[in-house]
């Protein structure tokens, strides 16, 4: 079974996927992740990330993969923390807007969910272009939103820094105008994707409610 979820940057997109997987028994399959490692990556070898071509060759190259929890290993190592920091979050539009970065990754994803079913499981994939791209063809498809200043709130909250809200509020509308815009798989809500707003629910509300979506989906 393949599930994908696609939504604007801190929707709780994660915090769904890596519950859902865990819950049904499927691969929790974290796509952002492998942006932030190929930033990281770019950023750690003097590669910049206005040059498409070296972003596109880096992607190709780096060995990524995941651990049994779902964290990303770059080249066998650890990616987080180092993944989340500021500098990253501030090149990784940049980054993936590259259609050769895209075009490696999308073929990882994919081969990352083949060798999945093929164990007789799936994925929870979650991103930006899941729905529209990667896995046109899922079982079950996802449209996360939550307003902006919700958003930030939880973002400020999760890290202990509730004062950063409206920082916070301007990053994440930054990233997502940049992540909507762009000419390669921008993102969208596909006509086929059931939109769960998540402004007055809880992370565990949504969790039941999407997965009793993927129960129907599994049986029918
Ligand atoms: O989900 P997360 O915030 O970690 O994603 C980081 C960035 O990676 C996004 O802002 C977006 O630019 C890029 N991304 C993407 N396509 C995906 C997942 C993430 O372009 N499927």
């Amino acid at each position: 079974m393949i599930i994908a979820i696609d939504g604007p940057a801190a929707s709780g997109k994660s915090t769904l996927a890596r519950a859902l997987a865990a819950r049904l028994g499927l691969t929790f399959l974290d796509t952002g992740a492998m942006y932030r490692a190929v930033t990281l990556a770019a950023l750690r070898r003097d590669v910049p990330p206005s040059d498409a071509a070296a972003c596109a060759a880096l992607a190709g190259e780096l060995r990524l993969s995941f651990d049994a929890e779902g964290r990303i290993l770059i080249e066998g190592e650890p990616g987080e923390p180092h993944i989340r920091g500021a500098e990253v979050t501030g090149h990784v539009s940049e980054v993936a807007a590259h259609s050769g970065v895209r075009r490696a990754l999308v073929e990882a994803q994919r081969a990352v969910a083949a060798a999945a079913v093929e164990a007789g499981g799936g994925v929870v994939a979650e991103g930006r272009d899941t729905t529209s791209v990667v896995f046109p063809g899922a079982d079950l498809k996802v449209f996360l939103l939550a307003s902006p200043a919700v958003r930030a709130m939880r973002r400020a909250r999760e890290e202990g820094r509730p004062e950063m809200a409206a920082t916070y509020e301007a990053d994440l509308a930054r990233r997502d105008t940049h992540d909507s815009q762009r000419a390669d798989s921008p993102l969208l809500e596909v006509e086929d994707a059931v939109r769960v707003d998540t402004d007055t629910l809880s992370p565990e509300a949504v969790l039941d409610h999407v997965a009793g979506l993927a129960g129907a989906r599994r049986s029918g």
